[in-house]
């Protein structure tokens, strides 16, 4: 995880605080969405698997390719990994991402008739979808009110002090319980994109960032800078 973070030494943050971060952020971002292309589930699942450890833009570029020939697990097994790779080679890990994309696309057509298993358990034991992929895929399609804990989210949580815990794994868990249920659905995609465009890790943009108010960290990042950069980062 990156960036600066100031350490939040209360937990659970203060209710009202917590309901005017999200409202604030659900009137600018009303239908927050996943920035990676995909058509239905199964392209979905293939895209955030191929996003760890690699940004939404390399993923797509990569993928709007790959899908012309290859959008469903009969045709990417035809394409096979020898095929598969080459669209994927500028995208960090992508041996590794090769075998696990032929590996799923083999096991839901065998075992799931070609349809992705829209459900927790079928979904994470696909090969190379743990946990963030299978939250990130099922709540992109509004089946399960899930948090996935990526760098940004992870990052933005502490800042703004709705959580505090060491990983991932425990700020989700913190995340579930404070966040209101009215926002949970759509809490990811808010945090990640205001994590990607305005509290980002190296500059944090508090001068410009609508919840500035309500941050009990933006005293201290801003001191660090004109433009609240973090040196070191
Ligand atoms: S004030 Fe700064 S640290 Fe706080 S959420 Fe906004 S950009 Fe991030």
């Amino acid at each position: 995880m990156t960036g600066a973070m100031v350490p939040v030494l209360v937990w659970p943050p203060d209710e009202d605080r917590v309901e005017a971060i999200f409202d604030r952020l659900a009137r600018i971002m009303p239908e927050p969405k996943t920035e990676l292309h995909f058509h239905d589930a199964y392209t979905l699942t293939v895209a955030v698997a191929l996003s760890a450890q690699a940004t939404d833009v390399a993923v797509n570029k990569a993928t709007d390719k790959l899908f012309a020939v290859a959008d469903t697990p009969a045709k990417m097994l035809e394409l096979g990994e020898a095929g598969l790779t080459p669209f994927i080679a500028s995208i960090g890990l992508y041996r590794n991402k090769a075998k696990n994309v032929i590996a799923l696309s083999r096991m839901v057509l065998e075992l799931h008739g070609g349809v992705v298993p829209l459900n927790r358990v079928d979904l994470q034991a696909l090969p190379g979808v743990g946990r963030k992929t299978a939250s990130v895929v099922l709540n992109e399609l509004g089946i399960e009110p899930a948090i996935a804990v990526d760098t940004h989210v992870f990052r933005v949580s502490h800042r703004l002090g709705l959580a505090n815990a060491a990983t991932p794994d425990k700020v989700e868990a913190q995340l579930h319980r404070i966040v209101p249920e009215a926002y949970l659905a759509k809490a990811h995609h808010w945090l990640i994109l205001h994590g990607r465009y305005t509290c980002t890790a190296r500059k944090p943009n508090c001068a410009g960032c609508p919840v500035a108010d309500l941050c009990p960290s933006r005293a201290g990042l801003m001191m660090t800078g004109p433009t609240g950069t973090v040196p070191g980062y």
